[in-house]
């Protein structure tokens, strides 16, 4: 047996991997990285109806992306593999035959129209659902005589009529379930596969899993579990039920919420960084008020006592919060860096010169919050042509004539001006209000507009002095132009 903490993520490949899966992924490999320990990766792909092509890509990519790196699995590899359960199929035979020998399951040879019967019997006579065990005591003799009918039986597992299963949950404390409300679970399925049940018990046991970090929703599972260790005599390991995600209406989390898919969560520019402190107070935290925690200290500090039954509320707005602090964290290089992707994407034909980039960046470290905004918010840096209402040119007592005149005075002045920085623009413009007779905002205002299209930009002379006196002129022309075209005018 192994000394180290081992823990593991066991995603099924049915789709896109979701926000859930993130979180329960996520916990478990800050047990492991707090302990020194190992985190395995194990596909769970035993369900072929709903296994999903391209999935298992996808699981890697959204780990990748949260920067959580597994020590055995998929392209890794490990001396506990193969590490996809559609290869370990020799082994989930080996143990369900064991457990039919040592009498703790059978052959169940009941046809899917029997067992529909049956539900369709139980459900109009109000009884609980469930297999009603007509083949765990079958004969040898009557087991051959359905062989022989050529009907192939899965396996199932012979749970105890009576008594109670317990066990102690790391989170939940000690749980109890009573044996009879536990049905007779199918352990091998007809297709030679086996149920979750039964891979996930083996697999654990094999990998020398220490410690089960998973979603509440599998608390319900874990009797059954612990039955099939029992009757393989096995040590099961510790187990620790994460608390369930819910929206801010506190119903499960689910597509209404927002975005699901952590891939999602990528293409709209959320960093690793501010997703992963996130997801980690979803359910753990500190000491209930430090929020902005490096994975660094998260993996420091992360222990399971401080882990909460009580469901966690996925709050998009706190996770915009957050990663609007993360954003404004990084070095206006790495801003850049992570932004490129995303000015490439909304504008494939423009050139995106580096020097020119690096100085557009910095104007919008502040405001962005998720870094698909990026491009929307530098929009008029990269594109040539505005599209804006004249109207917006002319602020609060202003005419459109009045507006007219003081940016043909204004572009008078700044074809002349000799330096085109954020200095000598201020040095100018300023003083030019008084002379116009007229308010800073008032000017600046037209001036914003006229040279971005938009009303709320960076600040004007920072984004002037990037744009360059040639746009800007061009621009300001293009301005007084739709001034005169104004109708009424
Ligand atoms: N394959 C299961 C899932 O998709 C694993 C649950 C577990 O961790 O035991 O979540």
């Amino acid at each position: 047996m192994t000394d180290k903490v081992r823990t593991r993520f066991a995603p099924s490949p049915t789709g896109e991997p979701h926000i859930g899966n993130a979180h329960s992924a996520l916990f478990g490999w800050l047990f492991a990285r707090h302990n020194h320990g190992v985190f395995i990766l194990r596909i769970e792909d035993t369900d072929v109806e709903r296994k999903v092509e391209g999935s298992v890509e996808k699981i890697l990519e959204g780990l990748r992306y949260l920067g959580m790196d597994w020590d055995e699995g998929p392209e890794v590899g490990g001396n506990y593999g193969p590490y996809f359960q559609s290869d370990r199929l020799d082994l989930y035979h080996k143990y369900a035959r064991e457990l039919v020998e040592s009498g703790h399951a059978y052959h169940c040879y009941c046809t899917e129209e029997r067992l529909e019967a049956m539900r369709a019997e139980q459900t109009s006579r109000k009884l609980p659902p469930g297999y009603d065990r007509r083949c765990r005591n079958l004969t040898p003799e009557q087991g051959e005589t359905e062989e022989r009918k050529g009907i192939k039986p899965v396996v199932r597992f012979k749970v105890p009529l009576y008594g109670q299963t317990r066990f102690h949950d790391e989170i939940w404390g000690n749980i109890s379930f009573e044996n009879n409300t536990i049905d007779d679970l199918i352990l091998l399925k007809t297709d030679g596969f086996p149920t979750y049940h039964l891979a996930n018990v083996v697999d654990d046991h094999f990998m020398e899993v220490t410690h089960v970090l998973r979603a509440e929703e599998w608390l319900s599972s874990t009797p059954r579990h612990i039955l099939i260790y029992n009757a393989l005599g096995w040590t099961p390991p510790l187990f620790a039920h994460l608390p369930m995600l819910i929206g801010p209406d506190r119903s499960k989390l689910g597509k209404r919420h927002g975005a699901t898919s952590v891939l999602e969560y990528r293409e709209q520019g959320y960093l690793p960084e501010a997703m992963v402190n996130f997801l980690a107070l979803l359910g753990w935290s500190l000491d209930d008020k430090t929020e902005i925690m490096t994975r660094e200290e998260l993996i420091r500090y992360f222990t399971l006592e401080r882990v909460s039954k009580t469901a966690a509320v996925f709050n998009h707005e706190k996770l915009k919060w957050m990663n609007g602090v993360y954003i404004r964290k990084l070095t206006p290089e790495d801003f850049a860096q992570r932004c490129l992707p995303f000015l490439k994407k909304a504008f494939p034909d423009i050139a995106l010169p580096n020097d020119y980039v690096r100085r557009v960046l910095p104007l919008v470290q502040e405001r962005a919050k998720i870094l698909f905004e990026v491009p929307g918010l530098t929009r008029y840096f990269f594109t040539d042509k505005l599209d804006y209402d004249a109207n917006l040119l002319i602020g609060k007592g202003m005419t459109a004539e009045t507006t007219r005149q003081a940016l043909l005075v204004a572009k008078e002045r700044l074809e002349k001006l000799p330096a085109f920085d954020e200095q000598s623009l201020e040095a100018l413009l300023r003083p030019l209000t008084e002379e116009l007779g007229i308010k800073a905002g008032q000017l600046f205002g037209a001036l914003r507009t006229a040279v971005s299209g938009e009303t709320a930009t960076p600040p004007l002379f920072q984004m002037m002095a990037v744009l360059g006196r040639e746009r800007c002129l061009e621009r300001i022309g293009d301005a007084i132009q739709r001034l005169s075209s104004l109708p009424g005018k």
